[in-house]
C-alpha cells in the first residue's frame, strides 16, 4: 500500500510526504521511494521532559510523522502546570506527567506509540539510550542537560556510526529561548556552551551558611542546610505543600534574623523547584523549531541546524530578534575535549575559597566539588572518613600551606556528574 494515499488515517501525512518528495538541493532525486518515506516510521526518538516544552514537543513530533516515541519525566502533575501544559486536565493532578502526556497524544494522533518512563534520566543506562536515533530535550534543569550530554558524548564509538545520537535541545526563559543541535563528539556540546548560562541557583555554600544577602539565599539555606540537619520528613517532596511550608517557615525566620525581606511561600516554591518564568507561546515557538530540526535530521528533507550553524537564539523580549550562529567546540571541554583549562587563582586563597568559586564559575557550576592533584587528594566530599581526613585542608592556603604551584594540574569532580573529571592547570597572578 502506498504511503500517504490510503484512507485509514495516513492521508494525514500527504503534505508532509509532498515536502519529502519534492526536488531541491538536498533532495535531487524527485522520486523518493516509499521505502525512504517509511524510514521515519521506524525512527525511534526520545523526548526528555514532559512539562511546558515537553507537551509541545510530544504533540509536534507525533504530528510530524514520528511513530515511535519514548518520553522520560520523573515529575507528577501539579495544579499550577495546567495553565500551559495543555495535555493535562484537572483530574490528572498527582499523576505522572510522562504517562498522562503519552496517553493523551497516543489517543489524539492515530498510529503513534508513546512509551512513558516515570523516572529520573540518571536511572536509565547506556543500553537504554542506545536504542534511539535522536534525543530531543525540553528541560528546565541545566544539571539534567549536562548529564544527558555527557552520557551521549560518552556513548560514541567512532567505529560505529549508530552510536552517534544527535541531541536537539530547547530551552526558554520568559520571552527568550534557544534551540540547538549537538552531534556528540563532532560539534560543540552542551558543556562547551555552559558559560552561556549565568549560574542562578549556584550560590556558594559559605554565603548560604554565613551571610545571606537575598531572600533566595535564605530559602536555599533552608532547602540545602536546614532540611539536611533537621530532616523533618524522610524525603523532600517538592510538590508537597507541607514540605514547602516547612521550608518557607525556616527561610522566613532566617530572613528575619538577617533583616532580609521578600521571602514568600510562592518564592520558596519557585526557588526550591527552580521554576523559570514560562510563557506558553515561547514554549510553542521553541518546541516547534526543535521538532522541525529533528524532522529535518531524520528525513534529510532540508538543511538542519548542526554541523555549521548549530544554535538558534530567539529573543522576544526586545521586540523580535532571531539569530543563528555556530558555537565552536572547545578543545578544553571536560566532556568532549581532553585538554586542561587554565584556572586563574590567588595562591593566598584557602581551599574552601577555591571550592566556593566553583559554584559561581559560569563554565563549572559545581555544588559539591571534590579536588585532587595528580599526587594527592586535597578534599573529598565522600566517603565520610575521607571527608573528615581531608577537611582540615579547607582552611589551608593554596600556595604556602598546601604547596600548590603555578601550572600544576588539578582535577575536580562532583557527584552530579559521576563520569566527569574537570581538569585545570593553576595560574597564579
Ligand atoms: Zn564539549
Amino acid at each position: 500500500m502506498a504511503v500517504g494515499t490510503d484512507l485509514d488515517g495516513s492521508s494525514r501525512w500527504q503534505y508532509l510526504d509532498r515536502i519529502r518528495r519534492s526536488q531541491g538541493p538536498f533532495n535531487q532525486d524527485s522520486e523518493v521511494s516509499d521505502e525512504a518515506l517509511a524510514i521515519l516510521d521506524k525512527f525511534k526518538v526520545l523526548v526528555i521532559g514532559a512539562g511546558g516544552l515537553g507537551c509541545e514537543i510530544l504533540k509536534d513530533l507525533a504530528l510530524s510523522g514520528f511513530k515511535d516515541i519514548h518520553v522520560i519525566d520523573m515529575d507528577t502533575i501539579d495544579i499550577s502546570n495546567l495553565n500551559r501544559q495543555f495535555l493535562f486536565r484537572k483530574t490528572d493532578v498527582g499523576k505522572y506527567k510522562a504517562e498522562v502526556a503519552a496517553a493523551f497524544v497516543e489517543q489524539r494522533v492515530e498510529g503513534v506509540k508513546i512509551t512513558p518512563h516515570n523516572c529520573r534520566i540518571q536511572e536509565l543506562d547506556d543500553a537504554f539510550y542506545m536504542q534511539f536515533q535522536i534525543v530531543v530535550c525540553g528541560l528546565d534543569s541545566i544539571e539534567a542537560r549536562r548529564w544527558i550530554n555527557a552520557t551521549l558524548v560518552g556513548m560514541v564509538d567512532e567505529e560505529n556510526q549508530e552510536t552517534l545520537k544527535p541531541l536537539v535541545d530547547g530551552g526558554t526563559e520568559g520571552f527568550k529561548g534557544q534551540a540547538r543541535v549537538v552531534f556528540p563528539t563532532i560539534t560543540a556540546c552542551i558543556e562547551c556552551q555552559l558559560d552561556l548560562y549565568t549560574p542562578r541557583a549556584a550560590v556558594p555554600l559559605c554565603t548560604l551558611a554565613t551571610i545571606p544577602r537575598q531572600p533566595e539565599h535564605c530559602i536555599e539555606w533552608a532547602h540545602i542546610i536546614a532540611w539536611d540537619q533537621e530532616k523533618p520528613y524522610p524525603n523532600l517532596d517538592k510538590d508537597d505543600p507541607e514540605h514547602i511550608t516547612w521550608l518557607y517557615q525556616k527561610a522566613s525566620a532566617r530572613a528575619q534574623e538577617f533583616g532580609i525581606s521578600g521571602v514568600t511561600y510562592s518564592l520558596t516554591q519557585g526557588v526550591v523547584k527552580n521554576i523559570i518564568p514560562a510563557i506558553a507561546s515561547t514554549n510553542a515557538i521553541i518546541a516547534a523549531s526543535c521538532c522541525n530540526e529533528a524532522m529535518k535530521i531524520a528525513t534529510m528533507s532540508a538543511p538542519a541546524l548542526g554541523f555549521e550553524e548549530n544554535y538558534m537564539m530567539y529573543t522576544g523580549d526586545e521586540a523580535i530578534y532571531t539569530h543563528v550562529f555556530k558555537n565552536e567546540k572547545k578543545p578544553d571541554c571536560p566532556v568532549c575535549g581532553n585538554m586542561a583549562k587554565p584556572l586563574p587563582v590567588d595562591p593566598n586563597w584557602t581551599l574552601q575559597e577555591l571550592l566556593d568559586s566553583f559554584a559561581v564559575k559560569a563554565d563549572l557550576q559545581l555544588k559539591k566539588p571534590s579536588i585532587r592533584t595528580q599526587k594527592k587528594t586535597l578534599y573529598m566530599q565522600s566517603p565520610a572518613s575521607i571527608e573528615e581526613q581531608t577537611r582540615p585542608n579547607l582552611k589551608r592556603k593554596l600556595g604556602e600551606e598546601l604547596g600548590l604551584e603555578a601550572n600544576q594540574e588539578i582535577a575536580v569532580t562532583d557527584p552530579a556528574f559521576p563520569t566527569l573529571s574537570f581538569k585545570f592547570y593553576l595560574q597564579f597572578p
